[in-house]
């Protein structure tokens, strides 16, 4: 019998899980899965997690020492850093354009913005007091968090991914330097080592549509009554409309005019990393998956795939950058503030360095909105009014944010020679 392919099990994995959910809503039996059905999506959620930060240490070490010289690192850190900071650019100037075209916050009756003002503020507050925590550090504090004091410690954080990072590429560093016949058992222990981890995933992706479907039913029926969605529509349609042209448009182009390799190619090898980053609502969580599909099914090459994607991850996050830009806008507008051709550069600087700020976690882009509203003196309470929409959101933007890792990381390896054919099993 043929098997199906892994997207349509994680696709019909969403479904069963949406209309479950919807069912237990209405049967009343939101405790029920709650207690019985969520642990699943968590454990399965847990599983990737856990396999993150080892497989960042065993296939970045391997990737570092296969350069050969260090020259190349420095040449792929430049391209990668200048692809995700252009394209995160590029999305908050496609979200921003949107926002002012379509205007969503005039739509806002003053009656509904006080309701939703009312309803949600306590939800607000909890984000604006993380957000005041980020904000009372200095401004090269991400230079300073960028160096663990303690590598054990930071790899027991899935937050402290840049600093197990830095400490991995200085690793290699030092194994490039050393005679190669030293060199050689360690590198070849972290390949093995890796190869084990790769099949992990492929073991824990195997849980993926129970995954999924426990998740997605879980969140169902937690989700806030959506009564005052019609309000938000404007908005929402900014941001989806605004994350369509990134995924549908932008990254497909990029694929095809800098990579080499049809839209049709990219989308097949990474829909399981799509599906699961909408599932899941976090790039951290996507990771494994996303390194895996990228080595194995569109031909980037390890070395490259371990050092983008981890990066990616944790700092490129496009599709929560358009969103801040939306929010900021629409928040603004339903305030009744106008804001000039300056303030909204403002917002595109500081959406810019708060998309890189997120935690790739769940809700997070919510945070650091926070930073971007204080900063243009939109009021932060505003945050209450976007609430009730932002987890669907959220996950459309962790889509966004994972595809663009995933065609930077072609890319980057077509610049660099390391684009390879597909291996001819998954052609
Ligand atoms: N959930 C997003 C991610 O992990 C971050 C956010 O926008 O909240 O990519």
């Amino acid at each position: 019998m043929k098997k199906i392919a892994l997207h349509w099990q994680i696709m019909l994995g969403i479904l069963a899980g949406v209309a479950f959910g919807l069912l237990a809503a209405k049967l009343g039996l939101a405790s029920f899965v709650k207690d019985w059905i969520k642990p699943f999506g968590t454990i399965f959620i847990n599983l990737l997690k856990m396999i993150a930060v080892p497989l960042i240490v065993t296939s970045l070490v391997k990737g570092v020492a296969d350069l050969k010289d260090i020259s190349k690192l420095g040449k792929m850190g430049g391209r990668t850093f200048g692809l995700y900071i252009v394209t995160t650019a590029l999305a908050i100037a496609l979200g921003l354009i949107i926002v002012n075209i379509v205007k969503p916050g005039n739509l806002i009756k003053p009656e509904s913005r006080e309701v939703m003002l009312e309803k949600f503020a306590d939800n607000a507050s909890s984000k604006i007091a993380a957000a005041e925590a980020v904000k009372q550090s200095g401004p090269l504090q991400p230079l300073i968090d960028l160096v663990p004091e303690n590598l054990f410690k930071a790899a027991t954080d899935n937050t402290g991914m840049l600093q197990v990072i830095f400490f991995v590429v200085f690793f290699g560093i030092g194994l490039i330097m050393i005679p190669s016949e030293k060199a050689k058992p360690v590198v070849a222990f972290f390949d093995g080592a890796n190869d084990v981890i790769m099949k992990l995933i492929d073991i824990i992706m195997l849980g993926a549509p129970i995954g999924v479907f426990a998740l997605l039913s879980a969140l169902i029926v937690e989700l806030p009554s959506l009564d005052l969605l019609t309000a938000l529509l404007g908005y929402a349609f900014c941001v989806l409309l605004g994350l369509v042209i990134l995924i549908g448009i932008v990254y497909p182009t990029m694929v095809k005019f800098l990579a080499g390799r049809s839209p049709a190619f990219f989308f097949k090898g990474i829909a399981p990393a799509q599906l699961l980053a909408f599932s899941t609502s976090s790039s951290a969580a996507t990771l494994p998956v996303s390194m895996e599909r990228a080595e194995e099914h569109l031909g980037v090459d390890e070395e490259v795939a371990s050092f983008v994607l981890p990066i990616g991850a944790t700092v490129n996050m496009d599709g929560t950058a358009l969103y801040q830009g939306v929010a900021a806008v629409f928040i603004a507008q339903a305030f009744g503030m106008q804001l000039d051709f300056g303030q909204q550069l403002g917002i595109l600087l500081t959406a810019l360095l708060a998309s890189i700020g997120t935690a790739a976690v769940p809700g997070a882009g919510m945070v650091m909105l926070v930073i971007v509203l204080a900063k243009a003196g939109i009021p932060e309470a505003g945050l209450a009014l976007i609430f009730a929409i932002d987890r669907p959101l959220d996950m459309c933007r962790t889509v966004a944010n994972v595809t663009s890792d995933l065609c930077v990381s072609m890319v980057v390896a077509k610049s660099l020679g390391k684009l390879h054919a597909p291996k001819p099993k998954e052609l």
